[in-house]
């Protein structure tokens, strides 16, 4: 067993973006455009009017949800190469670290083997069943976000007076975006309608057509906007679980101590959510205490962790204000 100084991170944070695998940016927009398209797919399922028998609800109720999530599958691939990546580039930088550490005679041999032979086998299986659980969580999220804007305009549909048309076209433009965009969407709507109306020489239903067209396009943009967000988020958790991988290599292969811990580490830009989390310590395949095994915490979070040599007293003196807490919660 090999360890560097103590408390010395055995890695460096994840690169910067132009010394990054320009790979990485490509598996991003893949992800992206997947998400995208997928979302216009069910967009598209909304029939041009809802009808007066047909309410929001009974809508939502029809779609087909695991043709929605089939339509997700494809995402696999790219994360699962993200995770692949950065994992073992996590391995190399490590083993470069812990060699010069340790002096190049000891293990010098064995960093030549491992690379050149590119049997990065925990890696490998982490990266499938990392991807498998990240498009998992996409799907659902996404989907719950999608049910939740169906039952707000069904209860804005039993308030108001809407026609079937108006309930469709609000509906196909509320699909896969948040609150506050649907609402911009419903804003160029109305500027639009009122706009061609002001001259009195455009018919009702030709400024309704343009106000129709333009919030369409409007929540096409939003929407291509949420999708690239999204798949920047997950590539950035792909990215650190593959660092979580790595160690798994490391810890497998007997390059790092089985108690090594990890540490919560703020991005490039540090987020006020984050701030509770930096430098909290915890053991390296433990969930921080947020719940998460490793960063992000939430969207365009850039946080990172880096793996730390154990440290007994550290986790036992842990563990005792562990204990003291939740005597003090139970008392
Ligand atoms: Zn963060």
């Amino acid at each position: 067993m090999i360890l560097v100084s103590r408390r010395a991170p055995l890695s460096k944070a994840a690169l910067p973006d132009d010394e990054r695998d320009p790979e990485v940016g490509g598996h991003e927009a893949k992800v992206g455009q997947i998400i995208y398209s997928a979302i216009l797919w069910l967009a598209r399922t909304v029939p041009d009017d809802l009808g007066a028998g047909t309410s929001v609800e009974e809508f939502g109720r029809g779609i087909d949800w695991m043709e929605f999530s089939e339509r997700f599958t494809d995402v696999r691939d790219p994360l699962r190469k993200v995770v692949l990546q950065a994992g073992r580039d996590e391995v190399k930088q490590m083993r470069t670290t812990i060699r010069k550490a340790a002096g190049d005679v000891a293990v010098g041999t064995a960093v030549e083997e491992v690379v050149v032979d590119g049997a990065f086998e925990v890696i490998d299986q982490a990266a499938v069943a990392f991807a498998e659980q990240l498009a998992g969580q996409l799907v659902v999220e996404i989907s719950d976000g999608i049910r939740a804007a169906i039952a707000d305009l069904a209860m804005q549909a039993t308030l108001g007076d809407l026609t079937g048309a108006q309930l469709a076209r609000k509906l196909r433009s509320v699909v896969g975006l948040h609150a506050a965009w649907r609402a911009a969407v419903d804003k160029t709507y109305d500027r639009t309608l009122a706009a061609a109306l002001a001259d009195g020489k455009t018919t009702v239903a030709r400024a309704t057509m343009l106000a129709t067209k333009a919030s369409e396009a409007k929540a096409k943009a939003l929407l291509n906007r949420r999708a690239w967000n999204i798949a920047r988020t997950e590539t950035q958790r792909a990215q650190n679980l593959g660092k979580y991988a790595g160690w798994q290599e490391q810890v497998s292969a007997g390059w790092v101590a089985p108690d090594s811990l990890k540490e919560w580490e703020e991005g490039r830009d540090p987020c006020d959510t984050c701030a509770p989390l930096v430098g909290q310590i915890v053991r390296w395949d433990e969930p921080f205490s947020n719940g998460m095994l490793m960063p992000p915490d939430h969207p365009s979070c850039r946080c990172t962790a880096n793996m730390l040599p154990p440290d007994d007293e550290f986790v036992a003196t842990m563990n005792e204000q562990r204990a003291a807490r939740e005597l003090a919660a139970a008392a």
